[in-house]
């Protein structure tokens, strides 16, 4: 059995918010918002992280957050993040790329 979240989340069996969706990529805000506007952008098939995606695949993801970031209030700026592996701290172990904007953010990466 799939107990993956984000499987869960892109097919439906947990209840979300999607903002976008395509055939290949979903898109909702995170449960733990770290900044004003905190959206997670996953792909609907189950990859471990971004050791497991391939260039199509991430090229389409930005480009999704290239075409919609103004409607999702990040005209001003935004950063992306992805975690991978223990030292990234990744909890969530289905790819996932961050979004983070709505206010100037922290300097720092670590
Ligand atoms: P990471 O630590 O990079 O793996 O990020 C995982 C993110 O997923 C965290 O920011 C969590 O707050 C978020 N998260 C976990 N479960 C859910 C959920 N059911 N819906 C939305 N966000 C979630
Ligand atoms: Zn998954």
């Amino acid at each position: 059995m799939n107990d993956c979240p984000f499987c869960l989340i892109a097919s439906g069996e947990i209840p979300c918010d999607i903002i976008y969706g395509d055939e290949r990529v979903v898109v909702f805000a995170d449960i733990q918002p770290r900044a004003p506007v905190h959206l997670l952008c996953a792909p609907r098939e189950h990859k471990g992280s971004v050791l497991e995606a391939d260039v199509s695949l991430v090229g389409h993801i930005f480009a999704v957050i290239a075409e919609r970031h103004e409607e999702w209030g990040l005209a001003e700026g935004f950063r992306v993040v992805t975690n991978c592996g223990d030292n990234g701290r990744q909890t969530v172990g289905h790819l996932h790329f961050h979004v983070l904007g709505g206010r100037q953010l922290s300097a720092g990466f670590c």
